[in-house]
């Protein structure tokens, strides 16, 4: 789960952390009284989006008077931002945070994260911070270091020493050293996933700044993070991967346009590798899980549906705790309730699969029955195919 950053921000600050003084904004007039109260005659305008990039965007703008700072505020706010990071529909900009303008020397890349090969959290730093670490990464990786935290010392002054010489940043090594542990101390306490400070700055009186904050949290860690889990911003997601959510339902929203209904992550994967592999590409990722009910099925039936690019629906169904003739249930009356207009394949294995095969096949609905896995991606990717030749209803050749 990510926060915006204004929310990352008092984070820091409640970890000792320097951020510059400032406030999030939902109007013009917010905005204006926010810069009063943070005095001086220079302020950013960041607008408050889940996605990085923004700078080149055009969603950091400085004001250099208070006329300036409400138009660009009235401006940004209902704009919608396309940054490398949003896709070409962008993001809505409800909110902007109105922060104090600061000096801008130099920029440093500073970021915490969770390594898989190690199993522990590496640390990462770079001169090269400011707008494109990506880009950095990929031309000239030896310009970022790493230093792998071991969990039972915690993070090691030795360690943020060699950051600090390894970025060029010596000189502020005290403020640097207690600004790394205090990250490290936030990152364990909330269980963070990500800890992105891009740019760190130094300000004129010896010390270091995050003048941009990116946090991303845990799911499954949220149970235990009451006061995480309240500033999750629905608006930034997706609305189908949000119900999916509260109905139990794994779903991960994708660009293809075979709808994908499976039980189990695992199989998900496969299902959607097979999709590929025969020459299509799936819309989503799905895991029903377990014990899915007809019910169940019933909602992931509607949340697929629900995406506009869906051509052709594939169940794929092995059922160990699950039962076949409850999923069978479910594709049926999520078909004849939701109407679905679109090609259903489905593939039904595992326990009460005769009784499952038989509600299909006595349902009465146009479904394509498939053997196995294999054979439901290539029998949902030849109904695709039709679909787009524009055969309706689904030709003799793609059916069981
Ligand atoms: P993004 O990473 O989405 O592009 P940032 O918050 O990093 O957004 O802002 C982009 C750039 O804008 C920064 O690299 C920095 O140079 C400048 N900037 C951001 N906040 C401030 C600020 N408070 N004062 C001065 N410059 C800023
Ligand atoms: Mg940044």
């Amino acid at each position: 789960m990510n926060i915006h950053e204004y929310q990352a921000k008092e984070l820091l600050r409640a970890y000792g952390i320097p951020v510059p003084p400032g406030e999030v904004a939902y109007s013009d007039r917010a905005a204006a009284r926010v810069a009063e109260e943070i005095g001086g005659n220079r302020w950013v305008v960041k607008a408050q989006i889940h996605a990085g990039g923004r700078g080149k965007a055009g969603g950091v703008r400085i004001a250099s008077s208070r006329e300036e700072l409400r138009e660009i505020v009235d401006r940004m706010i209902g704009s919608r931002l396309i940054t490398e990071q949003t896709g070409p529909e962008g993001q809505l900009v409800q909110r902007v945070l109105v922060e104090r303008a600061c000096r801008v020397d130099r920029e440093w890349y500073l970021g915490m994260t969770i390594d898989r090969a190690s199993q522990r959290i590496a640390v990462i730093a770079s001169a090269d911070g400011g707008v494109d670490i990506e880009e950095v990464a990929r031309e000239h990786p030896e310009r970022i270091h790493t230093e792998i935290v071991d969990p039972a010392t915690g993070l090691l002054d030795f360690q943020c020493r060699k950051l600090a010489m390894a970025i060029g940043l010596q000189h502020r090594m005290a403020p640097f050293v207690r600004l790394l542990k205090r990250l490290y101390r936030l990152m364990c306490d909330k269980d963070a996933l990500l800890v992105e400070i891009n740019p760190l700055v130094e300000t004129e009186d010896g010390d270091l700044l995050a003048l941009d904050a990116k946090l991303s949290f845990d799911d499954n860690a949220l149970f235990r993070q009451g006061e995480i889990a309240e500033l999750r911003d629905f608006d930034e997601e997706d609305p189908k991967e949000v119900e999916a959510h509260g109905h139990g339902l794994s779903y991960i929203a994708l660009d293809g346009q075979v709808g994908c209904i499976v039980n189990g992550a695992g199989l998900a994967m496969a299902t959607m590798d097979a999709i590929v592999l025969h020459g299509a590409r799936p819309a989503n990722f799905l895991d029903v899980g377990g014990g899915a009910s007809p019910e169940k099925v019933a909602n992931a039936f509607r949340i697929v549906r629900a995406d506009p690019n869906v051509r052709v629906i594939l169940v794929n169904v092995f059922a160990g705790i699950n039962r076949c003739d409850w999923i069978a249930e479910g594709v049926v009356r999520a078909a004849r309730s939701q109407g679905v207009d679109v090609p259903i394949v489905v593939r039904l294995a595992g326990t009460n699969v005769e009784e499952g095969r038989r509600i299909l096949a006595e349902s009465g609905l146009d479904l394509i029955v498939a053997e196995d896995l294999d054979d439901g991606a290539r029998k949902a990717v030849a109904a695709l195919r039709a679909v787009e030749a524009g055969y309706e209803p689904v030709p003799e050749g793609v059916r069981a």
